[in-house]
């Protein structure tokens, strides 16, 4: 392992030898960084990024927000623990201030390290409240990298060979390059199809994000989750929520993706930015549905201990504190429409989308056919690289770029992002 280590050092610290053998860092000569200030991250020249796309692992506070710094400081100082042995303050404080975000009778929180491991529970929780196995998802979706989410996920390029018995893949409600264009309802009725002709008539559960992020910033079509949550809860199963991207205020417009469709879940997921950084995940439920899980016991040592809880609730107080809701609704607006501009000018833009400051700009080399532009998205975000903007790329054929900022982003951070952006496309 320590030599591994030493290798893996040795190529990062030397560029020219390094072998890309991390499968998914984003840039042939990736950034180094080592310093993280709101929306900058700075590498070991010293050279500072606009960070476009951290926003996804790091909510609106920012890199090193110094709330939430000195908030996981000050804890660190009084005790760090396991989450399940003794009953801490920290952890108490942040489930209940969690919990007072989420609508209606979703009052039980669980605490884990990741959006993965929260998924897997959420899973397991619908299967045995419904006592059935068979859980729908999207294609095109992303739920994690265990086995039973990775079941679920539906993007093969993220799917090793994984056993996913009694899971169905639904038609992907894609405004862009569905069958069925915006309308929601007529996606719903293949999840009634599944139903009717891939189960007995009942199943566990149903998972979707509201805009899938892995999957190319994709919102799904209006109307489509009333329409499949109502086939879903008809046949006994329960609807989980996968909020891992779209939640804590990033959508704008509302502080959870899901409400956009207004629709409330029995099971909602959660991680990366609930800590602006830090390893903590979290399901949130009914006391009627969490039950299920005082038949035996569930332990899980580091998920939602007291320093990772302690940040976390300074990351909801910032996001209140900071009117970064908002925020992300007004810079998120104005940064969708500059792009919609843009699209009017290159041709090899083919669709604008998103929410908030969880945008995607898709690229296709022919906008009748949709032929995706692979090779232009990597050309493109690399120059602004070494201009210094860094964006994320997703989607099926990777030819989508992922605008997620920390939601402290500001008008005129959007401007040099498309101006550099535009700058980039006219030198193609
Ligand atoms: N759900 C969604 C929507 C995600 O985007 C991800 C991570 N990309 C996960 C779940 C898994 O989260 P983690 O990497 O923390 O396990």
């Amino acid at each position: 392992l320590l030599i591994q280590v030493l290798l893996l050092q040795k190529f990062c610290r030397n560029e020219k030898s390094f072998k890309p053998f991390h499968v998914s860092l984003l840039y042939k000569n990736p950034v180094h960084v080592v310093d993280g200030k709101m929306q900058y991250l700075f590498d070991e020249e010293g050279k500072r990024y606009l960070d476009a796309f951290g926003g996804i692992a790091v909510v609106g506070c920012g890199h090193c927000h110094p709330d939430v710094v000195e908030a996981i400081i000050d804890q660190t100082k009084k005790i760090q623990h396991s989450t399940v042995l003794y009953l801490n303050h920290a952890i108490g404080d942040f489930a209940e201030a969690l919990a007072s975000k989420m609508p209606g009778d979703l009052k039980v929180v669980f605490f884990t390290n990741s959006g993965t491991e929260a998924n897997e529970l959420a899973m397991m929780m619908a299967r045995l409240y419904t006592g059935c196995n068979d859980i729908i998802s999207l294609r095109n979706a992303y739920h994690g990298n265990a086995a039973g989410t990775m079941g679920v996920t539906a993007l093969r390029n993220w799917k090793f060979n994984v056993i996913q018995t009694g899971v169905h893949h639904a038609l992907n409600p894609d405004p862009y390059r569905g069958a069925f264009g915006s309308d929601g309802e007529r996606y719903a009725k293949d999840v009634q199809d599944l139903i009717d002709f891939g189960t007995c008539g009942r199943v566990g559960g149903f998972i979707t994000e509201a805009i899938q992020g892995v999957g190319g910033i994709l919102e799904l079509a209006p109307g489509y989750l009333p329409a499949a949550y109502s086939s879903i809860r008809k046949a006994g199963g329960l609807c989980i929520a996968d909020e891992v991207q779209s939640g804590f205020a990033r959508t704008g417009s509302h502080f959870w993706g899901f409400e956009a469709q207004g629709v409330v879940p029995d099971i909602v997921t959660m991680a990366k930015g609930i800590g602006n950084g830090l390893p903590i995940g979290a399901v949130v439920t009914t006391p009627e549905i969490a039950q299920v899980l005082t038949h035996r016991s569930y332990y899980n040592t580091f998920g939602g201990n007291p320093v990772c809880t302690a940040g976390a609730l300074a990351v909801l107080k910032v996001i209140e504190k900071e009117k970064l809701q908002q925020n992300a609704f007004v810079v998120g607006s104005y940064l969708k429409e500059r792009f919609t501009s843009l699209k009017e000018k290159y041709e090899i833009i083919g669709d604008v989308r998103g929410r908030g400051l969880m945008l995607g700009v898709e690229l296709v080399t022919d906008r009748q056919l949709k032929t995706p532009a692979d090779a232009e998205t990597v050309h493109i975000m690399d120059q602004m690289k070494e201009m210094g903007v860094l964006i994320g790329k997703g989607g099926f054929h990777g030819n989508v770029f992922r605008i997620t900022p920390p939601l402290c982003f500001t008008k005129e951070d959007a401007d040099f992002l498309v101006d550099v952006m535009d700058y980039s496309m006219s030198k193609m």
